[in-house]
């Protein structure tokens, strides 16, 4: 692929690196290329950060015709820069985009933009501990017209942001509130995909659980609202006993690229994981008898995130006395290691930028 380079006539001052938050700042350019029925992708660049400009009657801002992804770049201590498991956002993109009936960037191109545009703005990767640079690739309908239809062209973009903790109380237990009246997903619906609207869905019952004193949602599945599917915008696992139970992917739950790497190590490391259906009173008696021994989300933006405390109905279980269980710190230990090339890479989730 041929990517043409605009340079930025003016540099932005680069954040304190102890200070970065979530996705408060970006960097001085962004990869964008097009797409049309004629040319198929075309016009590869890489262009100072900035507005884009819009008709009004652009599809992506009434129908939602929009999916999203999210992954990070690691300095590793040789001053390397890495990305983790690349191929598999790029596939998932491909995924959520024929869901949503949009044009699909192929693999090897995602990738390839994905690192032109890390390497270009590498001196944003941020080096102090637990910081990286989040890459943000984006893919919208920019066919203006109103009216219901896959639209006749798009726009895949990516920014990036340099980052540190996705919670503010960092790696520490959170609080989370069940959610029994909203919904996220349902089977044949879009859950398993990283489309904007799932996220508009969504954030009512967000704003409800922070309104209880909650930091985020346990979504229970959209039929029956009884099994459990995901935390937030993680995928969840429960260590009952002795055995790590999560939800299948059978549509309604995102197939996260953490989850699945979390799972490849449990297994090597000789645990017992079950992907089935597991109902929030099997839950919610584990946590009553003490059967559930830990919990915690998986995701690109916050790793792993310790559950402290279940909320539903009204009842409260406390899991681990409120603390980081000893397997949840095991494995981000294991996996952040991995991720910042600390810890040997044995299964080539890696990749070198060059
Ligand atoms: C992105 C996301 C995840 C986590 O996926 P990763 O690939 O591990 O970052 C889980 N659930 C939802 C709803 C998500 O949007």
């Amino acid at each position: 692929m041929e990517i043409k380079i605009e340079r930025a006539k003016t540099l932005k001052q680069k954040p304190d690196q102890n200070n970065l938050g979530f996705g408060k700042y970006f960097t001085d350019h962004m990869f964008m290329i097009d797409w049309d029925q004629d040319q198929g992708w075309h016009d590869a660049r890489i262009v100072p950060y900035g507005p884009i400009p819009m008709d009004p009657a652009t599809m992506v801002l009434h129908y939602a015709q929009e999916t999203f992804e999210g992954l990070k770049a690691y300095r590793n201590p040789n001053g390397d820069i890495l990305l983790f498991r690349p191929e598999m956002n790029a596939r998932r993109m491909i995924n959520s985009n024929k869901r949503i009936c949009m044009a699909e960037l192929p693999e090897e191109m995602f990738v390839e933009a994905v690192e032109a545009i890390v390497k270009y703005e590498q001196d944003w990767i941020p080096t102090a501990p637990n910081t990286s640079l989040y890459i943000r690739p984006v893919t919208f309908a920019t066919e203006a017209g109103v009216g219901v239809h896959p639209a006749k062209s798009y726009k895949f973009v990516i920014i990036l942001s340099p980052v540190g903790n996705y919670y503010p109380e960092g790696v520490n237990p959170v609080k989370i509130w069940v959610e029994d009246e909203f919904v996220r997903a349902v089977k044949g619906g879009t859950g398993f995909t990283k489309c904007g609207g799932n996220y508009a869905a969504s954030i009512a019952a967000q704003v409800k659980a922070e309104q209880n004193g909650y930091t985020q949602v346990l979504w229970l599945d959209g039929v029956h609202r009884k099994y459990v599917e995901e935390v937030g915008t993680m995928n969840v696992m429960f260590l009952i006993n002795d055995t790590v139970v999560t939800a299948a992917l059978e549509g309604s739950v995102l197939p996260g690229v953490t989850r699945d790497s979390i799972i490849h190590i449990l297994k090597d490391w000789g645990y017992k994981v079950e992907e089935r259906d597991l109902s929030i009173d099997e839950l919610m008696e584990a946590g009553r008898t003490g059967a559930l021994k830990e919990a915690w989300g998986t995701g690109t933006a916050a790793v792993i995130s310790p559950i402290g405390e279940l909320c539903y109905k009204g009842e409260k279980v406390t899991i681990n006395g409120f603390e980081t269980g000893e397997l949840t710190q095991k494995l981000y230990d294991t996996l952040t290691g991995i991720q910042w090339g600390r810890l040997e890479d044995k299964y080539h989730w890696t990749k070198l930028v060059k």
